[in-house]
């Protein structure tokens, strides 16, 4: 299997509008590595994409990607899917639709059930946008996934954690774990057991912070994010072979570069950046 992450970046976009931080000015002045699009993942042998974070447009066209047909979601959350429209920039083509023809080819769209409940309710006055996009203009066809499914040779595994989800994918006696954001407590379960690798966000990258700033034993962020003890952990609790950080924060205030020198510190932990590949 090949992965390829098409947006390491967390919550805000890196360089952060207005900001004139250190971090943000690098990546200003210098773009990839140093900027991040928002946090997705896209699968080459199946052409599957996870997420779709509201840069996802420029993401797609910056990664080469040329074809997508199928999108997981992870969860509801604004920075993995209020980048839907793309269904549109992919699919929809307005010249066909005024001679009365719709897509022909839609995109699987596949959530878990609480999660589609949840996508579902993503909607303008004049209803749910992934309505028109199925109902309408035949963009997409949605599935609910209660566990597992297959797309030609490659399980993916649909693993409720909280309201969102922990994807596994597997071939051949390879598996890769997807854990965005959102995935703490961290669910358990023995499918995560000697994977080669997990890709994972929702952790908070050091003690200090951007500005200097000193995250305190008590800091509520404590409670939602794994810091990177917890990640460790984690990895050795599930015999995991490599463990990939992404989803990561401009708040975090670390560069690119940064993340190189923190990855000399831990055994089997990398950090994403953008087209960053990975092949299992
Ligand atoms: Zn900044
Ligand atoms: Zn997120």
């Amino acid at each position: 299997m090949k992965f390829n992450i098409i947006g390491s970046g967390g919550c805000a976009a890196l360089p952060k509008p207005l900001c004139k931080c250190k971090i943000c000015n690098e990546a200003r002045e210098k773009g990839h590595p140093y900027s991040r699009f928002g946090c997705s993942l896209f699968l080459e042998d199946i052409n599957l994409l996870v997420d779709t974070p509201e840069d996802i447009v420029h993401a797609i066209n910056f990664s080469n990607i040329s074809k997508i047909n199928t999108v997981l979601f992870s969860h509801i959350d604004p920075d993995h899917t209020l980048g839907m429209r793309v269904f549109e920039h992919m699919r929809l083509n307005w010249l066909d639709v005024s001679e009365g023809k719709e897509c022909t080819n839609p995109i699987n769209v596949l959530a878990m059930e609480h999660v589609m409940y949840d996508l579902n309710s993503i909607k303008s006055k004049l209803g749910s946008y992934l309505d028109y996009y199925e109902n309408t203009r035949k963009l997409i066809k949605r599935s609910v996934v209660k566990d597992a499914t297959y797309i030609d040779d490659i399980k993916i595994t649909f693993v409720k954690a909280n309201f969102a989800t922990v994807f596994v994918f597997e071939k051949d006696n390879k598996k890769v774990i997807y854990a965005p954001c959102d995935v703490k407590p961290f669910p358990n379960n023995d499918i995560f057991k000697d994977s080669n690798v997990l890709i994972i966000g929702n952790t908070i990258v050091g003690d200090v912070l951007k500005g200097g700033y000193i995250l305190k034993d008590d800091n509520k962020l404590r409670d939602e994010l794994f810091t990177m003890d917890e990640i460790v952990n984690l990895k050795n609790k599930y015999n995991i072979k490599e463990v990939i950080i992404t989803h990561l924060e401009e708040d975090w205030g670390k560069s690119y570069d940064d993340y190189l020198n923190l990855e000399n510190k831990y055994n089997g932990i990398k950090f994403a950046y953008d087209k960053m590949t990975i092949e299992v």
